[in-house]
């Protein structure tokens, strides 16, 4: 990658940022499309976020990621948001436009871009999402796009899941198919499960040995069964070890993270393709999965 007196500036801003994948995976597209962009991490304090932006608009940058804890904050700072981050409540892809600043969430493709290569009906299937925080959020909103009959999300916290419940009830489309359940429940729901989504942290590195399902609960998953976790360290999580044996089949957090990344760079370079493939497998390098 030649950086001339042209390159124009993208990136991510979070705090803290230094252990964000993204600078790997969107540099390494960037130079594979001959592209005169350069996306660089930005650690960004909340109290200087209106100021950050401000800056940005001043020198140039064409666009960029937000990460935690800006993902609401952001929206103050932008003059349209894509309705489908108005339904998430969350806004992880800023760019540039003649009128100002516009914001959407790519999470959602992310999630639902997998899932879509399978090229099924998903009109009579029952999700399962573990967890109710901010990732769960994007499942949710791309389960009802995807046309999931019931989507019911389990969480620990009763008041939360009510929150959780009530934030949805403005958008039809996921309202009329969510429900919301404390985890004592699932004993009850796991084998009607077609799709299981682990959106909490449970297994994640270093407790790799850690799932959200006891062992009897993984028994109960039936053949045929999506489980889909959104963390990608370790890969495979003993989560999707379980299902596994159970003869489910089985999708890491890696997929999300990538397709969430193209859609953002398809909107920052008005490219209709960008390489996913590079893009994968600079993160696998990064992570040491290849
Ligand atoms: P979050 O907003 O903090 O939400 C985490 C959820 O998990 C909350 O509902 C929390 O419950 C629940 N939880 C945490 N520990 C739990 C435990 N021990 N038992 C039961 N429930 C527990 O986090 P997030 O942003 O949604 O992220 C969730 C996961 O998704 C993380 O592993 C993150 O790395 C991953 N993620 C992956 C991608 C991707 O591109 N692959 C994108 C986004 C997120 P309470 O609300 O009751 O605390």
């Amino acid at each position: 990658m030649i950086i001339s007196g042209k390159t124009r500036l993208l990136g991510v801003i979070g705090n803290p940022i230094g252990h964000s994948l993204s600078p790997v995976m969107h540099n390494a597209a960037l130079e594979e499309m001959d592209s005169d962009f350069v996306y660089v991490a930005f650690p960004i304090e909340e109290s200087v976020l209106s100021t950050a932006v401000a800056g940005f608009g001043a020198i140039g940058v064409q666009g960029f990621s937000v990460t935690i804890p800006h993902k609401q904050a952001i929206m103050a700072e932008l003059v349209h948001i894509s309705e489908l981050a108005t339904a998430v409540g969350a806004v992880n892809t800023v760019w540039k436009t003649a009128q100002g600043w516009y914001g959407t969430n790519t999470d959602v493709e992310g999630f639902v871009s997998p899932l879509r290569e399978m090229n099924r009906d998903w009109s009579e299937e029952n999700a399962i999402v573990l967890g109710n925080g901010g990732a769960a959020r994007a499942v949710v909103v791309g389960c009802a796009e995807l046309g999931f009959k019931n989507i019911q999300v389990i969480g620990r916290d009763s008041n939360k899941l009510q929150d959780f419940l009530v934030s949805f009830n403005s958008f039809e489309s996921v309202a009329s198919r969510l429900m919301v359940n404390t985890w004592d429940t699932l004993d009850n729901t796991l084998a009607n499960a077609d799709l299981i989504v682990n959106s909490t942290p449970i297994g994640m590195a270093p407790n790799v040995d850690a799932s959200p399902l006891t062992i009897m609960q993984a028994k109960k998953i039936k053949a045929g069964t999506i489980a889909y976790d959104l963390i990608y360290t370790p890969n495979p999580t003993e989560f999707l070890n379980q299902a596994q044996v159970q003869g489910a089949t089985a999708i890491d957090g890696l997929e999300m993270l990538v397709q969430q990344g193209a859609a953002a760079l398809k909107i920052w370079t008005g490219k209709s393709e960008v390489p996913v493939t590079t893009m994968r497998l600079a993160l696998q390098k990064h992570l040491g999965l290849v």
